[in-house]
């Protein structure tokens, strides 16, 4: 398909707000050089769907807007010079498991690789960590993870309830009804990482579960 002669598929806002949270990935110790990647999925007046996603192997500092690609839902670039982030079929695979989800940030960040390379499952101890990311966070079995089955893999690993996923020796993948919420579950799952880490060298620690916490109506999450 070719967006020449269409409207853009992907605002300058949108482009931006990407570019803003890649950044973000950075200042907050989530990320540094050229790691992790962010995608948000895209929908077009004349039925197009697709994502926009961050390009292959360029620095956050030297990323600009229009860097950013478009990508129809078969993996095809149709807005964009550059390449796409390398893991491209991993986040598609998510999308096409999950109507819901809307956004999706990788991240390669310290306590979420320690507990990966043992091979522990991230279990909530935190509250922001149980109200964003849902529920204890799987730990995928180290593989490469450039293609497809790999990423149909992490999203049933990850499945329906929870939101993101551990991928050991390598990072995590979280995923959002919003780009803001996706970045807030990958902030989360690290502090609770870092936390659980700590104080299971302490003690034992108390776990939380999502359906045993009670929310009052209409009260405002943190
Ligand atoms: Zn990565």
């Amino acid at each position: 398909m070719s967006s020449t002669d269409a409207r853009p598929r992907a605002t300058q806002a949108l482009r931006e707000e990407i570019l803003y949270y890649c950044r973000e990935s950075v200042r907050a110790g989530l990320n540094f050089n050229t790691q992790g990647n962010i995608s948000v999925r895209v929908h077009g007046d004349d039925g197009f769907e697709g994502i926009v996603i961050t390009p292959s192997d360029v620095r956050y500092d030297a990323m600009h807007p229009e860097d950013m690609l478009v990508v129809d839902l078969d993996g095809n670039v149709v807005e964009g010079d550059l390449l796409p982030s390398t893991e491209l079929p991993v986040h598609l695979a998510h999308y096409r498991r999950r109507p819901d989800v809307q956004a999706i940030v990788h991240t390669e960040s310290t306590f979420v690789n320690v507990l990966g390379a043992l091979g522990q499952r991230i279990d909530p101890v935190l509250l922001n960590m149980v109200l964003y990311a849902k529920g204890p966070v799987p730990v995928m079995p180290f593989e490469f993870s450039t293609c497809a089955d790999f990423g149909r893999r992490s999203a049933e690993l990850m499945g329906d309830d929870v939101n993101a996923v551990v991928w050991a020796n390598h990072g995590l993948l979280a995923v959002g009804v919003s780009l803001k919420l996706a970045f807030k579950v990958a902030v989360a799952v690290e502090e609770n990482a870092e936390v659980l880490y700590h104080a299971q060298r302490a003690g034992t620690p108390t776990i939380l579960e999502y359906d045993r916490i009670a929310i009052p109506e209409g009260a405002r999450l943190p």
